[in-house]
């Protein structure tokens, strides 16, 4: 395929739909993306052309982030069809080589930010990876919430490997990536954000896990209130985020993008509303902008309903466009207790990072 520079890809394949629930009502089903597209393409946030369908499945870097055992577990529970990892997460006969090709799509994605054939990429792949950790379920969780192989994770290590010296993944679907801080607790080059709802599923996240010996203050666990708002998701970011980020300088930037932070979605009990979302995309944008030469990928995690059809076009058209939205600082309004969780939580972080 003859690749022509353009500043955003949309990493998307009819074929991450093959993994699918037959029994036709589990909540991350194949539609998730009809969802996401049509609602991109209705709203005209995307054309044809920044579609870019991957084409890698490389099993020997998936074997370098996961226990090879666990991936041979998959393929094998793959092959058989139907069946289940977990009580929440389902695998079909197609979805070993669908998980394979959701990774490709970030690998690839690493390649075209490195080569610099493209600066800003979003990746719309299923199965979803936050909550997979190094043999399948991470930390103390019970289930590995939908996830087959950690995507970003992956990606972020195909990057390691290729010499970006520092990385931050910020992840702010609302669950706690907790796949994602266990493959990299010991690795301070990654510096891992996570927003989410405290005390829902995974169930980790505290604001006291801080990494491992050598990667002390690397992972930031910002443990929300529920119906936290858009002024308080901004606020931390302000306090908490911001300062952190210009302390480190990532080479690069990555996005656990999940949706379901929404105001109306299922699973949680967030309020972000599009403007939060907005607010978010533009500042992962200029963070990128700064200190990555704007070099973004966004993986998409969760988000099952409106979080896909409202939050995740508008989110997708500030990164296509690199558009900064404008908000007044003063009229911020926090909740009391995101404001003494901040503070808690910068009194923890304040033997390693400055504030
Ligand atoms: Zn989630």
């Amino acid at each position: 395929m003859v690749f022509v520079m353009r500043d955003f890809v949309l990493m998307y394949s009819d074929e991450f739909k093959l993994h699918n629930d037959p029994r036709g009502f589990h909540v991350e089903n194949a539609r998730r993306l009809d969802i996401a597209l049509s609602s991109c393409f209705k709203e005209n946030v995307i054309t044809r052309s920044d579609l870019y369908e991957p084409r890698i499945r490389s099993r020997d870097l998936v074997e370098e982030v996961h226990d090879p055992n666990y991936v041979k577990y998959v393929e094998l529970l793959s092959r058989e069809g139907l069946n289940f990892l977990d009580q929440d997460t389902y695998v079909n006969k197609y979805t070993f080589q669908v998980a394979l090709l959701a990774v490709g799509a970030c690998i690839e994605g690493i390649e075209l930010l490195l080569k610099k054939k493209t600066k800003r990429v979003f990746a719309l792949v299923r199965p979803p990876g936050h909550h997979c950790g190094k043999a399948g379920r991470a930390l103390s969780a019970l289930t590995q919430g939908f996830c087959i192989f950690n995507n970003i994770a992956i990606a972020s290590y195909k990057a390691l490997r290729q010499g970006v010296e520092r990385i931050v993944i910020i992840d702010i679907d609302v669950h706690h990536g907790n796949g994602t801080q266990e493959i990299f607790w010991n690795e301070s080059r990654i510096l891992h954000i996570d927003f989410h709802q405290y005390g829902i599923y995974p169930g980790t996240g505290d604001i006291t896990d801080l990494g491992g010996k050598d990667a002390e203050g690397t992972k930031i666990n910002i443990a929300l209130p529920p119906y936290s708002t858009d002024h308080d998701y901004i606020y931390a970011w302000i306090e908490i985020v911001e300062p952190i980020i210009r302390e480190f300088k990532p080479r690069l930037v990555l996005v656990s993008a999940g949706f379901d932070a929404y105001i109306n979605e299922p699973l949680a009990l967030m309020r972000l509303t599009t403007r939060g979302y907005e607010i978010l995309a533009s500042k992962i944008v200029n963070i990128a902008k700064e200190y990555s030469s704007g070099k973004i990928l966004a993986v998409l995690e969760g988000g099952y309903e409106e979080g896909l059809s409202v939050a995740l076009p508008k989110f997708i058209s500030i990164l296509k466009k690199s558009r900064m939205v404008k908000y007044e600082i003063q009229q911020l309004r926090p909740r009391k207790e995101v404001k003494e969780l901040v503070t808690s939580l910068k009194r923890i972080l304040q033997n390693y990072w400055t504030f």
